[in-house]
């Protein structure tokens, strides 16, 4: 019998990649899915577009591995070297292969051109090796064996990549254990905050193991749950049960601060979650935004049917513009009299919030206007700071037609970038508190001021 899948090597082929001139997202893409089915990725390795060194790393892989995914330089151009080196590694002559010219000829056909002669070298396989088929662009991938590892090359796009990696590497998978995961995703606590109230489910032996990842405010607890399948079968009903038992835990443990719905995989964003919720009330909100500079509009439209609960919004970014669209009162700023409270500020942000709501009832005219307004107005930096309110500084409100609000001032950390990013989530995370009916003092908050 073939050998299991148990370690896995992820090979990115390409000049471009080592020049540090695009960024390998295949291998991040690949070990995510290689994992979850069962496979350990133990190694990454990016190589140059030489044919020895190409040749080299997959027979190093292949050596140390019982699977390797390479990617990149399947196409027709003489930096494309993949087909020799994988010929290379295998000990075996390039031979064309009939059935994959007549695709690569097929695709151009399709799109009313004629094969180019250059990308005939497309239809070359090592003998020995397969062609797979490639649907979404000219160059099909490989797949061979050295030694005893199964080795498929795919090519670098990644909207080329994927699909093949699921019709031919997924289903030629024999992983050596079952993996079953599924998330709980947070909003608002640090993640040493997080895995300090995750406590002993955190410990390295436990199965499911439970780990975290951060991203701009949200914390991500993932729950591994694994089994060698050589030794048991059909664990499917034993890892259900692990996982809803480490999924209560976990939702205990954090309460609050947890957005992903129970009974989910979790995979969902802090957006989505916040739109489900106002479409579940049939409600509606708008955003006028300074800092973040419509960085929540595209959070919230980057989700499908996002209009059914998003309105739109304001781009507020100076103060003349704060006036005049949301009807900010001049007087507010420093400009136009000494000890006003300025643009960064409790009243600014809450008189955006306010007039956000009451500009869009105006326009969109009484029962059909909205129900909560987010506003945020903040120094992202590097400039403008003071001793007062340093970088960081931000004021996000939210305000609801019933007439509750809720205005925190927080001191975000780590560049301009990072600034608006948690100012961005922050906010959505305040409409969830609100929607959810929790609260929570959220990472970063210094003061609050509402309701
Ligand atoms: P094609 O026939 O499309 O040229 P190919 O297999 O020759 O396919 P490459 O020429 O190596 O692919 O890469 C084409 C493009 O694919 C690169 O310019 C890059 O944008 C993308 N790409 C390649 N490798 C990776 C990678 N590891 N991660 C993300 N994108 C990649
Ligand atoms: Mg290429």
């Amino acid at each position: 019998m073939a050998q299991t899948h148990s370690r896995a090597v992820i090979v990115s082929i390409g000049d471009e990649l080592v020049l540090g001139q695009s960024l390998d997202t295949n291998s991040k893409w690949l070990s995510e899915r290689l994992l979850d089915r069962g496979a350990a990725v133990i190694r990454h390795v990016t190589v140059a577009d030489d044919v020895e060194a190409i040749a080299s790393e997959i027979g190093r892989a292949a050596a140390d591995a019982e699977l390797v995914v390479a990617t990149g330089g399947l196409g027709p151009t003489m930096d494309d070297l993949t087909r020799a080196a994988l010929a290379r590694a295998m000990g075996r002559e390039l031979v064309e292969d009939a059935e994959a010219l007549a695709q690569v000829r097929a695709w151009f056909e399709s799109r009313g051109r004629v094969m180019p002669e250059p990308n005939r070298v497309q239809a070359l396989r090592p003998a020995g090796a397969v062609c797979l088929e490639n649907t979404a662009g000219t160059a099909p991938g490989l797949r061979g064996a050295v030694g005893g590892a199964d080795v498929f090359c795919l090519p670098g796009p990644p909207r080329e990549m994927r699909p093949m990696f699921e019709r031919f590497v997924l289903p030629a998978l024999r992983p050596a254990r079952e993996v079953r995961t599924r998330l709980v995703r947070t909003f608002g606590l640090g993640e040493s905050r997080v895995a300090e109230l995750l406590g002993d489910l955190m410990r390295r032996d436990r199965n499911p193991l439970v780990g975290t990842t951060a991203s701009a405010g949200v914390v991500t607890v993932r729950m591994r749950w694994e089994l060698d399948s050589a030794e048991h079968l059909h664990g499917s009903p034993a890892a259900k049960a692990a996982l809803d038992e480490a999924d209560r835990l976990v939702r205990a443990a954090l309460g609050a601060a947890v957005f992903t719905p129970e009974g989910g995989d979790g995979e969902q964003e802090l957006a989505t979650v916040v739109l489900h919720l106002l479409k579940a009330r049939r409600e509606r909100f708008a955003v006028a935004e300074s800092c973040t500079g419509g960085l929540i509009g595209a959070l919230v439209t980057a989700v499908p049917g996002s209009s059914a609960a998003f309105a739109g919004g304001w781009i507020t970014y100076t103060n003349a513009m704060k006036a005049a669209e949301v009807g900010v009162p001049r007087e507010m700023f420093t400009e136009a009299r000494a000890g006003a409270p300025g643009a960064v500020s409790r009243e600014v942000a809450r008189a955006m919030a306010e007039g956000a709501l009451l500009r869009a009832a105006h326009e969109l005219g009484g029962t059909s206007g909205v129900d909560h307004a987010l506003a945020v107005t903040g120094i992202a930096g590097p400039e403008g700071g003071s001793e007062a309110k340093p970088v960081g500084t931000v004021w996000i409100c939210r305000a609801s037609r019933e007439g509750s609000m809720d205005c925190r001032r927080f001191l975000f950390g780590g560049g301009r970038e990072s600034v608006r990013e948690w100012a961005a989530a922050t906010a959505l995370g305040m409409l969830r508190l609100k929607l959810a009916g929790e609260d929570l003092k959220l990472h970063s908050e210094q003061e609050r001021w509402g309701e």
